[in-house]
């Protein structure tokens, strides 16, 4: 698979349909799969952060989740086709997993919100199969029975939101033993799904201002919003070097 490298983040070079083709073979291959969705503040993480530069490396695969990562490959002179949006992954997947028979284990969000996404994505695929959920604020005691929790609902795609970078190191930490063919760190997925936070107008989506849309949302996002316009320096200067 082609690979575009923003910032040194190798990310695949990929549309929604293919990303949704690979993940069905994954299922099909059962063996234990890393996917992660980046986008800007993910890539400027992995800046300062060796372990999740780390994880990005060797993850399956790393979709262009964000307008900033799609804006970076092409400016920087590499092909990349198509925004992949975590949100919008996840709800083709649930089609998916009602004409296949896919398995969904939903893990992460404040507790309530995994169940209420449940709800949500029954409601919207009937017949889908969310085996199981658990909300996402837990101490190390905890993980052996939520990882029990995990392994004895078999699911074929665990959903984890716990935040970058925690949701990617989780996974890493514990994909193998998990043994679940595909694990997906989707950040606040749930609390969209729920209702809790809103997703932006389409048009929004379209001109690359879904950052802005959140942000107005969620004023308290400002810090770590910061990313973006150093991720957008950093590109530049990158290209000129
Ligand atoms: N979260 C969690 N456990 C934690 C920290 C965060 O379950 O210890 C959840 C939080 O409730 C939210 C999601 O992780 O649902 C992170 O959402 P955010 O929009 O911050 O995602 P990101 O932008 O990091 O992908």
């Amino acid at each position: 698979m082609a690979k575009a490298l923003v910032l040194n983040v190798a990310i695949d070079v990929i549309t929604m349909n293919e990303a949704l083709q690979q993940i069905k073979l994954f299922i099909a291959m059962r063996q234990p799969r890393l996917i992660a969705t980046a986008n800007a503040e993910m890539v400027m993480l992995a800046q300062s952060d060796k372990q999740l530069a780390d994880i990005l490396a060797a993850a399956d695969m790393v979709l262009p989740d964000g307008a900033g990562v799609v804006w970076a490959a092409r400016y920087t002179g590499q092909p990349m086709p198509e925004r992949v949006a975590g949100y919008d992954l996840v709800q083709r997947l649930l089609a998916e997993a009602v004409v296949h028979g896919y398995r969904l284990y939903f893990f992460g969000g404040a507790p309530g919100v995994a169940d209420k996404a449940k709800e949500v994505a029954q409601k919207r695929y009937p017949g889908v199969q969310v085996v199981g959920t658990r909300h996402g604020y837990f101490s190390a005691a905890d993980e052996p029975a939520i990882i029990a929790d995990i392994k004895a609902a078999r699911p074929d795609i665990l959903l984890v939101a716990l935040g970058v970078p925690k949701q990617e190191k989780w996974l890493a930490a514990h994909l193998n033993e998990l043994q679940v063919p595909v694990a997906i760190g989707v950040g606040g997925t749930f609390d969209v799904m729920a209702g809790l936070v809103p997703r932006a107008p389409v048009w929004m989506q379209k001109i690359g201002l879904e950052w802005l849309f959140r942000l107005l949302c969620q004023p308290s996002r400002f810090g770590r919003m910061l990313a973006l316009p150093r991720f957008v320096l950093c590109v530049m200067s990158s290209k000129k070097g």
